[in-house]
């Protein structure tokens, strides 16, 4: 039997994944007047903060930011009760919008795609579900995340061990009791550093197992008051107008002046205040060649390590925990209590960059010179970023061109957007684009707006499009080049798809701030879809 002939259901759109982009993606399409479906592995909705639900999990945007902009009315309904919003009160902020928006009687949960195929004949995209039914769209939109393929590493002996393991990208529902036990966390990312503090508080012993020390400046957490609520609800056209515009999705910016215009004692002040207000952007906006100056950056650089120096009592720790590549060229870290954490006497720091995990045993883990006992073990490992989600997808395109195929050597998108061979098929805060650079809810919402017009535009004109390889070429060469005018590209983190072992060496998003790149989206849509062709 054909294809054709056993799916038992066609839509307009199908949408792949629940999360922020999936949900306003529904949304948007039902008000355009396509008929849509979205499928999530997951047993419920939310996405990254359905998975992330590891002690200490919350986001480092400022939670007023951090929500859908489209609707006032969403705006007004629902306020937060933190600076910083943890992982729980998000999920309640998802489920409350997909209830408002009566979005769920159009998703079909607990059903992972297994594989998208683009049917030439039909012009259409064939969707396999695992449960091995078919399903048949026009329009394909993977969102499925930039941060959702979790990374546990390739390391011998992962299978044998005979006690507790997480992720903290997967975590369990059930609280995970700490009380007592041996615990080693391996990874000192954005996910370790927050999960660390809260996990020591109540295990008998917690190990760190760190390769990478960080930067990372104290988030001062607290409650927003009132009338932080009400002037941010009143004046939200302003900030929204200024979020959109900005460099990284939040309404503020960087100043325009040098370090080298500033004496050492103006620098510090400048710091110490960067420090004192926290913030995701603080230090990045204190002076405008810090993103671009070795010597820029190293004054910043400085000041943080001579705060971990203040804040660890013992040398000896304190000289592990020094970071020591470009300040920003990993996304910057927020914490709560991490370097005091060391203070602690149930707490022990190993770097394993002097002594590298050669295994993990069934009861614990060996480095290269001692064994650890453990009771339980935690990987805050991060993510197979921007590209794994899609490329887990099995996609295949025009000429039975898989994306694992074209993407081999390294990423080719259009605008982060669209990819050549693949007709009709739009990605969401893909790699490319802004993404993980911004505060992404500002970027999913850009993306699912002029993704939505452009079907509109396709509905009109009965058209399918497709991105062209020499536009693609182009833009992944302008990606390549502002990123390479930055300090970003000099240091190996998980935007350049250093933590895959075999994953190209590449700058994974587009670095030149959510402002330009929304006018460059804009103008390719005004000028008829420049780049792209009409099949
Ligand atoms: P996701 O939320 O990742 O949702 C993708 C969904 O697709 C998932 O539910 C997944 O199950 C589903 N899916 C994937 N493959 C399939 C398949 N084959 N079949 C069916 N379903 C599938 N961003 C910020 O801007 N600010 C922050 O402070 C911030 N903090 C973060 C903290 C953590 C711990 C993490 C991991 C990420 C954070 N992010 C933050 C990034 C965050 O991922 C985005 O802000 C946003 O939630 C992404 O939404 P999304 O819908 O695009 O993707």
């Amino acid at each position: 039997m054909s294809f054709a002939k056993q799916h038992s259901k066609k839509y307009d759109a199908i949408v792949i994944g629940a999360g922020f982009s999936g949900l306003y993606m529904l949304h948007r399409l039902r008000e355009a007047g396509f008929s849509a479906r979205v499928y999530e592995a997951a047993w419920d909705i939310g996405g990254t903060w359905y998975f992330n639900r590891y002690p200490g999990a919350r986001c480092d945007i400022e939670s007023i930011y951090y929500n859908y902009t489209f609707s006032e009315e969403l705006l007004n309904e629902w306020t937060w009760s933190s600076k910083y919003a943890e992982q729980h009160e998000i999920l309640s902020y998802i489920n409350f919008v997909a209830d408002k928006l009566d979005l769920r009687k159009d998703i079909q949960l607990q059903t992972e795609v297994t594989s998208a195929k683009y049917n030439e004949k039909t012009q259409k995209w064939d969707i396999e579900l695992e449960n091995g039914s078919k399903v048949m769209t026009t329009y394909f939109i993977p969102a499925v995340g930039v941060l959702s393929a979790s990374n546990i590493p390739n390391i011998k002996g992962i299978d044998h061990f005979q006690r507790e393991l997480y992720h903290t990208g997967e975590w369990p529902h059930d609280k995970v009791d700490f009380k007592g036990k041996r615990v080693g966390v391996v990874g000192t990312g954005s996910s370790g550093i927050q999960a660390i503090p809260v996990i020591a508080q109540e295990a008998g012993h917690l190990t760190v197992f760190q390769r990478t020390p960080q930067y990372s400046s104290p988030a001062h957490n607290h409650s927003l008051d009132s009338e932080t609520i009400e002037k941010t609800k009143e004046n939200f056209s302003e900030i929204r107008q200024a979020m959109y515009a900005s460099m990284h999705g939040v309404p503020s910016s960087a100043r325009t002046r040098s370090t080298d215009q500033d004496s050492p004692e103006e620098r510090q002040r400048t710091y110490e205040k960067a420090w004192q207000d926290g913030g995701l952007f603080s230090f990045l906006y204190t002076y405008s060649d810090i993103a671009f100056t070795p010597e820029a950056n190293e004054t910043v650089a400085q000041f943080i390590r001579s705060k971990i120096n203040e804040t660890v009592h013992d040398p000896e720790t304190a000289k592990k925990l020094m970071p020591d590549f470009y300040y920003g060229t990993k996304r910057p870290i927020l914490n709560t209590g991490y370097f005091e954490t060391y203070n602690r006497e149930n707490v022990s720091l190993i770097d394993l960059r002097s002594a590298p995990i050669e295994e993990i045993t069934p009861n614990g883990l060996r480095t290269s010179n001692s064994e650890y006992d453990l009771d339980i073990l935690v990987f805050a490992t991060g993510f197979d970023a921007l590209t794994g989600p899609l490329l887990k997808l099995n996609i295949q395109g025009k000429d039975g061109v898989t994306l694992n195929e074209k993407w081999a050597e390294g990423t080719q998108t259009y605008l982060g957007i669209a990819t050549s061979g693949f007709p009709n098929m739009f990605m969401i805060t893909g790699p490319q684009s802004p993404s993980v650079l911004s505060n992404m809810i500002v970027s999913i919402e850009q993306h699912v707006d002029w993704i939505v017009d452009c079907l509109a535009y396709l509905s009109e004109h009965n058209a399918t499009i497709e991105a062209d390889a020499e536009a693609e070429q182009m833009w992944a060469q302008q990606c390549k080049s502002i990123a390479n005018m930055t300090l970003l590209s000099k240091t190996d983190s998980w935007y350049m798809g250093a933590n895959i072992e075999g994953k190209p060496r590449e700058f994974l998003a587009f670095a030149g701030g959510v402002g330009p790149y929304r006018q460059i989206c804009d103008r390719v849509a005004s000028k008829g879809y420049e780049g792209f062709t009409f099949l």
